[in-house]
């Protein structure tokens, strides 16, 4: 049914050489949901969407996609599988151009955005096609980051902290673009330290602590539970 998770994380644990830092990650994800990992600082955040995307070099617990267990797979497998993931660092190659990196990201699956369907969804990235990555505003490098990962045909994104260092403006077109992917089927897990921005998106908030879920909060009880949120977010 609709209702079966799409991603589901069990038991997720995960280290980088030696430091054990995710210890038992549990969430789930519907088809068509937009989730947050919301948390501190150092909480696992980031470090969950690695384990996820199956570049953390060690790394175990399950985590199903599709019904298909993709925990033992490379990276590269994950991707087919129909995963995409945008980093913190967004990755836009500063000798290309907008148009080269908007090219680069293999297709994995048919039914991906062709480049003027997502010329279309980030205007301002028309008017920049032959400019090169580095002379991009932060905003506009983030909207080619979530750009180009939409012509891989994946429909499950991992985007961590899409709006950190972004002016409100720019925060807002980022709002808006999530809520048209949603609209058209795809199914997000965002990081996200900007807590209004998370409850303007998202459907339901796992709180990441100390390398585990602590608590789940539906968007529609976001306001029955500022004060919990505050403790948890050190605000
Ligand atoms: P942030 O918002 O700071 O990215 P986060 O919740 O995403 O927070 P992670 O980046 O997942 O947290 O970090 C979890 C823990 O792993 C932290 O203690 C961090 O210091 C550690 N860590 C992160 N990256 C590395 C790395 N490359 N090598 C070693 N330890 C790391």
């Amino acid at each position: 049914t609709d209702d079966a998770p799409m991603l589901k994380v069990e038991n997720l644990e995960g280290w980088y050489a030696e430091s054990h830092v995710l210890h038992g990650v549990s969430f789930d994800v519907r088809p068509g949901e937009v989730v947050t990992l919301l948390g501190r600082n150092g909480a696992g955040k980031t470090t969950t969407l690695r384990a996820i995307m199956g570049i953390l070099s060690k790394r175990q617990g399950s985590v199903q996609f599709d019904g298909r267990e993709l925990i033992k797979l490379a990276p590269r497998d994950i991707a087919r599988a129909g995963i995409a993931f945008c980093p913190e660092e967004r990755g836009i190659f500063s000798s290309l151009s907008v148009d080269e990196n908007l090219m680069l990201p293999p297709q994995v699956k048919s039914g991906g955005l062709s480049r003027e369907e997502i010329l279309d969804m980030f205007p301002n990235l028309r008017e920049r096609l032959s400019s090169q990555g580095t002379k991009l505003s932060g905003g506009e490098q983030q909207m080619l980051a979530i750009g180009r990962i939409l012509r891989t045909g994946a429909k499950f994104l991992l985007l961590d902290e899409p709006t950190e260092g972004l002016a409100p403006v720019i925060v807002q077109q980022i709002g808006k673009t999530l809520v048209d992917l949603k609209a058209r089927g795809f199914t997000i897990v965002l990081v996200e330290q900007n807590f209004r921005f998370a409850a303007s998106v998202a459907d339901r908030h796992f709180v990441v602590e100390q390398g585990r879920v602590i608590d789940m909060i539906p968007n529609h009880d976001i306001n029955n539970n500022i004060e919990k949120l505050h403790t948890y977010l050190g605000v």
